[in-house]
Order: C-alpha cells, then structure tokens, then sequence
C-alpha cells in the first residue's frame, strides 16, 4: 500500500535528530577536552609555583652561601684589631679588599665604622672612593642594623658577642642586574674583653649574579633556562619567572627592579597533548557507535511506526479490496454528519448490492467472486469524488457516504453507479453478467446514528431489489414497518416450525372425469397474532433465515403421514433447491419412511427449475437416487424460468406441470394457448405426464384437454383443503364436481408481504 511505503522509505526525522546527536556529541568531546585542558592547566600552575619557590631558595642559598663565606675573615681577632682598635688600611686592603674580590667572588667590598660610615671601599680589589658608594652602603644600612641589632642583645644576655648569625646574605637588584648582597660584623673569635668590647666595624660584599651561576642553579634544581630579563624586555606568556621588587628603602615590595625568567616545565600540557589524540580517537569512535545506535534505534522505531501503521490500515480497511471497512466507515460517516451538524446540507449514505451475486460464487466458484467485487470495487472508486468514501461492510455489500449533496445528486450518482455496473464482466473463470440494487437514504439530521443511517439504506436496497433488482430506491419511513413486520414473522416462524405448529393442505389433482388422481401438499401457517401467512412470504421467508430444511421436514412427515389415509394415490409434496442441497436431504427421506411406514412410490417430489440450474452432477446423483428409491419428480412452474430441452433430457423427470400463469391467460393471450400445446406435445415426445395447475374455468379446462392434457389441479375442483376433507372426497368414490367460480373458500392468508429477494 503506498502509505506503507512511504513510511518505510527513509525520513526526514532521522536527519533532524541526526543534527542535535552529532551537536551532543560535540559539545561531550568538547567538555572532555577543556576538562582535561583545565587539569592540564592546573597542573601545570603548581608546577611553575613549585620551580618560582625552589629558584627563590635557590638563589637564597646561593646569597646565604656568599655571606657564609665572608666569616672565617670577619670573626677573627685579626680583623677586629686592624679595624675597630686600630685602623689598618694595609691590612684591609689585602684582607678584604683583595681576598674577597679573589676567593669570595665579591667584585666590591665596603668597610663601615661603627657608626655606619664607609671608610674603605674596594671595586675588583681596588681602592675606591668610599663616597661613591654611599648608595651602596644605604642599600645595605638595613642589612648592618639587623647584625648590630642582634650583637647588642646577644651582648646584653651575656653571650658570646660572635655567632653564626653574624652574617646575612641578601638578593638584591641594581640598575636592573641582580647581586648578592653580603653583611657582616667584624667581630673577634676569642673571648679578648678587649677585642670583646670594641665597637665592630662591618663589611659588606656585592656580587653581581652571573649567567654561569644561573645554569648551576638551573641544573641543580633541574630548571632549565633561568635567565636575567634584559630591562625593557618582557617575558613569553607562557614563561615562569620571578620578580625582585624593592620600595627605595631596599625593602622587599614596590616596583620591579629585575626579573628572572624561565620556561617552566608543563606536565599537564605534555599530558594533554598525550592524551589529545587518543581522547580525539576514542570520541570520535564513540560518536561513530552513537551515530550508529541512534541509527538502527531509529530503523526499529520507522520499522514499529510502519508495523503499527500497517496494523491500524488493517484494521481499518477491508483485506480483499483495500476499501474502508466497516470501522472507518463508520468513523467518516460521524464525521459528516459532525459537518452536517455544523454546516447543514445533505449527506447520502447508499447501500450496493450486487444482484444474483449467491448464483456467481455457486456456480464459479469463491475465486470468481472474489474476482467480481474486486472489479466491481475499482468501478465504483473509479466515479465518486475524492471526498466522497466507499467502504466495503462484507459479502456483496458497498456503501457510499456522499457528502455535500442534495436528492437530485444522490440520484444521480445512484443511477451512474447502476450503470458502471451493469454488464458483462470477463473474469479469470468465465463472464458473467453483472448487476446491482442501490438502496439510498439522504441525511440532513446530524444526530443520526451510523448504524442507524445504514439500517435505512439497507432498507432501501431491500425495497430496489424487491422492485425487481437492478434499479435504486430512497428510504421512505414506511420501510421501517415493513422490516418490523419481516422481524415478528421471523419469530414466529421459527417458533411455530419448534412446536410443530404448521398445517399442511392439501389439493386434489383430478383427470377429465373429475376423478381424484393425486394430491398436492401445500403448506399453512397461521401466526398466532398476525393471523394467517402466505407461503408465498414465508416459504422464501424461511429459505433466508435457515429455517427451510426443518419446515420442509415437517411437511414431508405430515405429508407421509397423511398419505396413509389415501393408499391409491400420489401425494406430491415442494422440495426446494434448499432441501435438495442439503447434504443430509436423502438420510432424511429414508428415516422418514421408515419413521411413517409410507413407500416411497407414493410419494411424488416438485421440484422448480431453480434446483436444476446448478447443473452439476450432485442434483443429478440426488434425483437419480430418489428415483432409485421409488420417488417421483414432477417439474413445477414449468416454462416460467429457465425451461429447456436440455433439462428435461439430462434430468431424470417423470412429469411436468404448466405453470399457472400460462392456464391464467388463456383466452386472453394467444400465445398462451400456442405455448401450452407445445410443453404438451414436447412432454408427450419425451414420453413425459403433463399436468395443468392453477385451473380455473370450464374454457380453460376444455382448451386444455384439447391440447391433450387430461390432468388438472385448480380452483375449478377444488381449492387446498384439510385431509379430513379429502377424506370426504374420497368417500365419495374420489369423484368432484366442477366448482365455477372457485371451490370453497379456505382461510385466506391475510399476510401477503412481498419478501425479501435472495441474492
Ligand atoms: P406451487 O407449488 O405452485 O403451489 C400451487 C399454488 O397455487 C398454491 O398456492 C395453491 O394454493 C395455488 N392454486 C391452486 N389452484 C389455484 C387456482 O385455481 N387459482 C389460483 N389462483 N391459485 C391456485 P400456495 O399454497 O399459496 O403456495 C404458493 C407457493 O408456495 C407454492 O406454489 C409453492 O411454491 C410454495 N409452497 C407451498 N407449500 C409448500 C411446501 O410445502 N413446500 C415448499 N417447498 N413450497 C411450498
Ligand atoms: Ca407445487
Ligand atoms: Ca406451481
């Protein structure tokens, strides 16, 4: 079906959910990596923080080292001597100024008094100017009030005055360039009061920090590339450093002087960068998988949607045809009569059915059927609007529910639907002539019922089949009482058939002297309010409702029974294409033979050309065997229907009986006369009993014995009448006298409905 395939085909919904996947799985990988880029970033921040720690020790060291190293010539009673007691330029000279530019790596050294005064000042162990340095001195004047600070204490709590802490080394930036700064109080190194109490002089050494120095310390403390920041100059982004900073006091704080900087090592980059591709990878095939779930998730919910939609269609439409079912017609007729409700107008509900369709599927067989309606499906698809809808509710039944229309418009679709399907159709097994009854209702009451619209098209189509099939009917309100009536007759039959409660009559058959040669059995059924039926109603009454096998049982056994009373005659009883279907039909007989003790040579069966018309061999085998059985079959309503030669050659038939309608237009149509001579020459030649029924009059009595035929059945004689009536007759020697005008009149059935027509 095309709305299947298009939902099996590829949808646009995949791709839309494909967008807002792959934007998840981007922003998933994009999160990972920034997470692990943060990580990365910390790490790397504790990395640099641990390098600026350990370079600031570091050069610490390197300073407290420096200072360290000044001791063995400061700490010395020598050096206390040549300073502080008396004053020895000579002595300083080479002590300090050019021992601490040769051994200790000081490029200047300053001599200060006690009182903080530069009195000697040595550049590469050459005497200076000591007013030049002043600057200097200022700068390390912080340095020396610590010493002396701590000297007067250690003094005051009577220690020894000279102590490891007599120095201090010191970073400390100048012009840009970083030097290590180095303190010290002269002080003596034994216990001399003398020396003791003198007021110590101090030396400071400056030592510029050198590139050489900076690789040492960068490969001890395994940080590569520590260097000096040129002024002016600003590190990378991503260099580490550290920043000497001094307010002008040469305390820590203020600007900065000068900046040592280095690339720090970045494990969380190096990591990252590991990781990245790998993290890439790993996303991308996890998208990938995603990608694909989401897929195949989408293919079994296409594939559900498809199943369910197949579903919903199945049970929504009819398999054969495709065409709405009984559900969704339904569903579209609430829906008209919803616009009716809302917008007024018309909407016609028609019912179709096709004609003699039974007689296709017996004779053609269920295939052939099949074949018809779905021909007839695709016509009828073929001239309704787009807005109109066709539902197929079963069997041989279609509606249309035509919306927007009006008496004249439903007419008319009515009659090209009739047209459409009236004529010969070539099926697969055959052709066949196809017809149809249209049964239409015109709505224009929103609040009706589907069931019930349908109801009233249905009676409609009962009405244009009773009308003589192949034409449309509009349901008129009377319709209803006649269903109604059809409804309490079905009870009641069904009721009467269980309580055996119906009569058989039964008319003589008489010869040209007015002798009783055989005996017809008609039945009789009187309900109980209604009154009597006519059999003409409730025969085929009963052939529609199931009822028929049983009824006919019934008659047959009264028949039997009755057939005791008159050992001489033939008592012919109706057998309808109904009986002679039935499977068990024969079994019947015989059980009822043997049940009543009758033969069955005194049975007689009519039969009606229906029973033949399934020319098949079982009809054959059935009236064989009844034959076979001693039974005689008489031709009933012959020349009415399909009567031909064929049958009566190919069937085993002992008598055939003309119709009453030829005997009724006797005298009034011509032709009667000419068509009776020849059943009666034809039955002769076949070596056939002829029979007249229905005979009425003297003249026609006469016309028929002329024609040859001796054997009548009519009102001249007699009408159906009880068996004790028969009874009578026979008493008197089985001879009756012509009744002119019609035999006494027995109980006229009041009911004569016109039935519903078989298919
Ligand atoms: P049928 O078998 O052709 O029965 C003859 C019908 O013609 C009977 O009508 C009978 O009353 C009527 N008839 C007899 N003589 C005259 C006459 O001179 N003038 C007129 N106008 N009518 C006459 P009935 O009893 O109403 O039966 C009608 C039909 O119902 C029967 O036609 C038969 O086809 C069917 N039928 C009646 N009884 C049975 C039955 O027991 N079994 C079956 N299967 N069908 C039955
Ligand atoms: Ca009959
Ligand atoms: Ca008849």
């Amino acid at each position: 079906m095309p709305q299947n395939e298009s939902l099996v085909t590829k949808n646009p919904s995949e791709l839309k959910l494909l967008a807002p996947m792959a934007l998840i799985v981007i922003v998933a990988v994009c999160a990972l990596v920034g997470s692990l880029w943060i990580w990365a970033d910390q790490a790397d921040a504790l990395s640099r923080t641990r390098e600026q720690t350990l370079v600031r020790l570091g050069l610490d060291q390197i300073a407290d080292n420096h200072a360290q190293l000044m001791t063995p010539v400061t700490i010395n009673d020598d050096a206390v001597k040549n300073t502080a007691i008396s004053y020895n330029p000579a002595w300083i000279s080479k002590n300090i100024g050019r021992h601490f530019h040769n051994f200790l790596n000081f490029e200047t050294s300053l001599i200060l008094d006690d009182t903080g005064k530069v009195i000697g000042a040595y550049h590469n162990a050459r005497p200076t100017d000591p007013r030049e340095d002043e600057k200097l001195a200022a700068r390390a004047a912080g340095l020396i009030d610590k010493l002396r600070r701590i000297h007067a204490q250690r003094i005051a709590s009577g220690l020894p005055s000279n102590a490891d802490s007599d120095h201090i080394g010191r970073l400390m930036t100048f012009d840009g360039q970083i030097y290590i700064i180095g303190a010290s109080l002269i002080l003596p190194d034994s216990t001399d009061s003398a020396l003791q109490t003198a007021k110590p002089f101090a030396v400071v050494g400056l030592h510029a920090l050198t590139s050489a120095e900076l690789l040492r310390l960068s490969q001890h403390y395994m940080v590569p590339g520590i260097h000096l920041l040129k002024p002016g100059e600003t590190r990378s982004k991503r260099a580490a450093s550290v920043e000497y900073r001094e307010d002008g006091t040469g305390h820590p704080g203020g600007r900065s002087l000068a900046t040592l900087s280095w690339m720090p090592d970045a494990p969380g980059r190096t990591l990252f960068m590991h990781a990245l591709g790998p993290v890439l990878l790993i996303s991308l095939g996890l998208g990938v998988i995603a990608i694909i779930l989401l897929h195949q998730t989408q293919k079994a919910a296409r594939g559900l949607v498809a199943s369910e939609a197949r579903a919903k269609h199945m049970a929504l439409h009819d398999g054969m045809t495709g065409l709405p079912n009984r559900t969704l017609f339904a569903d579209r007729l609430n829906q008209a009569t919803e616009r009716l409700k809302r917008q007024g107008g018309h909407v016609a509900v028609m019912c179709i059915g096709l004609d003699r369709f039974k007689d296709v599927n017996d004779t053609l067989g269920h295939l052939a059927g099949d074949e018809l309606i779905r021909h007839n499906a695709q016509k009828i698809s073929g001239i309704i609007r787009s807005c109109d809808t066709l539902a197929r509710l079963g069997g041989d039944e279609f509606v249309i529910i035509q919306t927007d229309t009006d008496a004249r418009a439903a007419a008319a679709l009515a009659k090209r639907v009739l047209e459409t399907l009236t004529g010969k159709v070539t099926l697969e097994s055959g052709q066949v002539f196809s017809s149809c009854s249209i049964g239409v209702t015109l709505l224009h009451d929103g609040d009706i019922e589907p069931a019930e619209a349908l109801r009233q098209a249905d009676l409609a189509l009962y009405r244009a089949k009773d009308l003589g099939r192949g034409q449309y009917a509009f349901f008129e309100i009377e319709m209803d009482a006649t269903i109604k009536l059809r409804k309490t007759l079905e009870t009641g039959l069904r009721e009467a058939i269980h309580a055996d409660d119906i009569d058989v009559v039964y008319q003589p058959q008489v010869d040209h002297f007015g002798h009783i040669v055989g005996i017809e059995a008609l039945c009789r059924w009187t309900h109980p309010t209604r009154g009597p039926v006519a059999p003409g109603y409730f025969i085929p009454l009963a052939e529609e409702c199931g009822l028929m096998n049983d009824l006919g049982h019934l008659i047959m056994r009264r028949a039997m029974q009755d057939a005791h009373r008159w050992p001489g005659l033939k008592v012919a009883v109706n057998v309808s294409a109904t009986q002679m279907r039935c499977k068990g039909f024969l079994a019947g007989l015989k059980e009822l033979l043997a049940e009543t003790g009758t033969r069955a040579e005194q049975i007689e069966i009519e039969i009606t050309e229906g029973v033949l018309l399934n020319d098949d061999s079982t009809t054959q085998i059935v009236l064989r065997d009844l034959r076979h059985m001693g039974f005689t079959i008489s031709l009933d309503d012959f020349g009415t229907g399909y009567s031909s030669l064929g049958y009566l050659s190919r069937y085993p038939v002992d008598k055939i009986k003309i119709d009453r309608s030829f005997i009724s237009n006797l005298g009034v149509d011509p032709e009667a006369e000419a068509v009776i001579r020849a059943i009666i020459k034809l039955a002769k030649a076949l070596n056939l009993n002829v029979i007249a029924e229905g005979v009425e009059t003297r003249a026609q009595k006469t016309i028929l014995r002329q024609a040859g035929c001796n054997i009548i059945q009519g009102f001249l004689f007699s009408r159906p009448v009880a068996a004790e009536a028969i009874d009578e007759m026979m008493r008197n020697e089985g001879r009756l006298t012509i009744h002119d005008g019609g035999a006494p009149e027995a109980p006229r059935a009041r009911v004569k409905l016109s039935p519903r027509m078989p298919n």
